[in-house]
C-alpha cells in the first residue's frame, strides 16, 4: 500500500491535493484553497485530515485553514517566513527542514519570488514536488513580493531534482501558458507537440498537471533562459539567465 495522491479542481482554477498514507491512515492537504471542496473529497474517501502543509499565505491557499481546523482538528505547517501572515500555526519551516506523513518524508525548500516566504514540500524518494505558486506548466509564479533574482534561484533548486520528479503546481494556467510561450520559443519542437498534447487535455476537460520536470525543461521558456533561439528572440546573447529570466517575466507580464 503506498502513497495515494487526490487532485482537487476547485474554485475557478485552481489545485488542491490530498495525500493520504494508508498505512498511518494520516492525510495531508497541500494548501487549503478551498475548505468545502476539501472536505467533500475527504468524505469521498473517507479520510480523515490530519495536516495541512501551506505553501504561502495567499487566501486561495491558506483561506480554508481555519475551517479545516475546525472541522477536522488538523495540525497546520507553514512557512517560517509567513509566520505573521499565516498566525497559529503548530509549525514553521525552513529551508531543509522534514515534514512527515506517515513514514513518508518531505523536504522544504524555500522558494521566495511570488512571495517572500513561499516554499515547496519536495517527495525524493516519491519524486513528486508540490510546487504552489512557484512553477506552473509552461509557466512561473508572479513576482508579487520578491524580485526576479530571487524567483530565478527558486527555480533553479527546483530545476536541480531529477527529470522524472512530477511537479504538482496550484492553478490550472497552462492553456494560457502555452499561447505565450509559442511567443517566445515557436521553433521549439517539443513546445509545439505539448501545445497540441495540451488542446487534446483541455477540450475534455482534463488536468494538465502533474508534468514531469524534464517536460517542463524542454518547454516552459521561464525555465529555458538559456536557449539560444529565447536569447536571439530577445536580443539578449551576452546576459545571464538571471537577466534573461526577468526579461521573459516581465514580457509574461505585459501579455
Ligand atoms: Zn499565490
Ligand atoms: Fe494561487
Amino acid at each position: 500500500m503506498s502513497l495515494m495522491v487526490k487532485q482537487i479542481p476547485c474554485l475557478s482554477d485552481n489545485y488542491g491535493y490530498l495525500l493520504h498514507d494508508p498505512v498511518s491512515g494520516e492525510t495531508v492537504s497541500i494548501d487549503s484553497p478551498d475548505a468545502n471542496a476539501i472536505l467533500t473529497a475527504l468524505e469521498e474517501e473517507n479520510w480523515h485530515l490530519t495536516q495541512i502543509w501551506n505553501t504561502h499565505h495567499h487566501w486561495d491557499h491558506a483561506g480554508g485553514n481555519a475551517e479545516l481546523v475546525k472541522k477536522t482538528g488538523c495540525i497546520i505547517i507553514a512557512p517560517a517566513g509567513e509566520r505573521d501572515m499565516i498566525p497559529g500555526a503548530d509549525r514553521y519551516v525552513h529551508e531543509g527542514d522534514e515534514v512527515m506523513l506517515g513514514d513518508y518524508n518531505a523536504r522544504v525548500l524555500e522558494t521566495t519570488g511570488h512571495t517572500r516566504g513561499h516554499i515547496c514540500y519536495v517527495m525524493d524518494e516519491q519524486k513528486k514536488a508540490f510546487v504552489g505558486d512557484t512553477v506552473f506548466s509552461m509557466g512561473c509564479g508572479r513576482l508579487f513580493e520578491g524580485s526576479a533574482a530571487q524567483m530565478w534561484n527558486s527555480l533553479s533548486k527546483l530545476m536541480a531534482l531529477p527529470d522524472e520528479t512530477l511537479i504538482y503546481c496550484a492553478h490550472e494556467y497552462t492553456a494560457d501558458n502555452a499561447r505565450f510561450a509559442l511567443t517566445i520559443e515557436p521553433e521549439n519542437q517539443d513546445l509545439l507537440a505539448r501545445v497540441d498534447a495540451v488542446k487534446a487535455l483541455r477540450a475534455k476537460d482534463r488536468p494538465t498537471v502533474p508534468m514531469s520536470l524534464g517536460l517542463e525543461k524542454r518547454t516552459n521558456p521561464f525555465l529555458r533562459p538559456d536557449s539560444p533561439a529565447i536569447r536571439h528572440r530577445l536580443k539578449a546573447e551576452s546576459a545571464d539567465d538571471e537577466q534573461v529570466f526577468a526579461m521573459i517575466r516581465a514580457l509574461k507580464d505585459k501579455f
